[in-house]
């Protein structure tokens, strides 16, 4: 039996899923963006993964633990629960040059955006077809992730998210 790959759809998660209101980790600040949620949904429907790809300095900087990012994202995945959409799954990257803490320093981890790690490995994960996927960012270091992994990439600009991935997936 032949399985077809599925492509996806990476989001960036703070300023595209979640304002961005600065190292966001207390659920009490998830604020989604204008129809983000039914943009993953729309992803799900169309039969694409619907992946995280974020840099969260902010365990490195020691501002909170791995832990806390893990129950932010399951409250995310709650509240899409509730409208019958869901994450695929969760990159993120701790690490960076300033940590406080030795596990989390490196001077360019390749999973740091604008590095490409996340995606690649998302990629192996789960069986994606990059050649069909696409990132979402509202950075440059976004863009040059996605170039990177040689995909499309996508320069959100706060519009309802969801138009942006109907344009997308047609
Ligand atoms: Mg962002």
């Amino acid at each position: 039996m032949s399985k077809v790959s599925r492509p996806a759809i990476f989001f960036d998660r703070d300023g595209v899923l979640n304002v961005d209101h600065g190292y966001v980790v207390d659920p009490a600040k998830l604020d989604w963006m204008p129809r983000a949620k039914e943009a993953v949904l729309r992803v799900n429907q169309h039969g694409f993964a619907a992946v995280v790809i974020s840099n969260q300095s902010g365990v490195g900087r020691g501002m909170f633990d791995l832990a806390d990012v893990d129950h932010f994202h399951s409250v995310m995945q709650a509240q899409l629960a509730e409208i019958g959409a869901r994450l695929d799954a969760f990159y993120y990257c701790p690490h960076i040059a300033e940590a406080i803490h030795d596990e989390f320093r490196h001077p360019d981890h390749p999973d740091r955006k604008p590095n490409p790690g996340m995606i690649l490995r998302a990629a192996k994960d789960l069986g994606l077809d990059l050649a069909r996927s696409a990132m979402i960012g509202d950075r440059t270091s976004d863009m040059e992730a996605a170039k990177r992994a040689g995909i499309k990439g996508l320069l959100y600009r706060g519009e309802p998210l969801d138009d942006l991935v109907g344009a997308l997936l047609g």
